[in-house]
């Protein structure tokens, strides 16, 4: 192998190993958004629970003091009737009241227990779903904080490898370097090996012409432009 294939393979790795640091920051940073949109997910998801148990404790709640309005209004209207100084129209319109207030504090009552059970039902479920929502968000803020770590590591490697690049750029011929540069912005793999006449880039049979040079120097494959070599 020729020093120049040889310095031209050096950076191809070089630039492929910059190209893998790359991909993985990009897929770490996918997954952390992944994370981060769950814990979104999840939280508003919890959030509509309680929201919706508190409004069942605040209908309970008002359902009671209804309960407690009507059973203190009943006790003052059957005081008042007791101690009668009324005239008799006002003692029979309260009476009447009375009576329709007794009528209705039972399903009243009714409905207020409903709403306590429902509320003593719902309150642990509610709690076990706030823990259980906690402790998962602490394990996946954990995870990204991970994933954090994982970024920076792969960073730190992609600056040290792009700090090095021009030392691989510096030994390769300058035409050459050129080409290499204007092929890696069409190609991931510019640099190719020929095998059995075929370029191993596009899969097509390159002249023979070609196939005899390119065990002498570098050449271009005639269908997509790649560099050629052979192993
Ligand atoms: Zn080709």
């Amino acid at each position: 192998m020729t020093q120049e294939l040889e310095a031209l393979l050096e950076l191809d790795r070089h630039d492929k190993a910059i190209r893998e640091q790359a991909r993985k920051i990009e897929g770490l940073k996918r997954r952390r958004q992944a994370l981060l949109d769950a814990i979104a997910r999840e939280q508003s998801e919890f959030l509509a629970k309680k929201r919706a148990f508190e409004e069942l404790q605040r209908h309970s709640r008002e359902k009671s003091r209804e309960v407690d309005d009507l059973d203190a209004q009943i006790r003052a209207d059957t005081e008042k009737l007791r101690t009668g100084l009324l005239s008799y129209k006002e003692m029979e319109a309260l009476r009447i009241r009375v009576e329709h207030a007794r009528a209705r504090i039972d399903q009243l009552e009714d409905e207020a227990l409903a709403l306590i059970t429902q509320v003593e039902e719902q309150a642990p479920l509610i709690r076990k779903a706030e823990q259980d929502f906690l402790a998962w968000k602490a394990k996946i803020e954990h995870d990204i904080a991970q994933i954090d770590a994982e970024i920076t590591g792969h960073i730190a490697e992609l600056e040290r490898l792009q700090g090095e690049r021009p030392l691989r750029t510096a030994v390769v011929e300058p035409k050459l370097l050129h080409r290499y540069e204007e092929l890696r912005a069409r190609y991931e793999d510019p640099v190719v090996p020929i095998t059995h006449g075929i370029c191993s880039g596009c899969n097509l049979r390159v002249s023979e012409i070609t196939t005899e040079r390119v065990r002498a120097e570098i050449v271009t494959c005639e269908n997509c432009s790649r560099l050629l070599y052979v192993k």
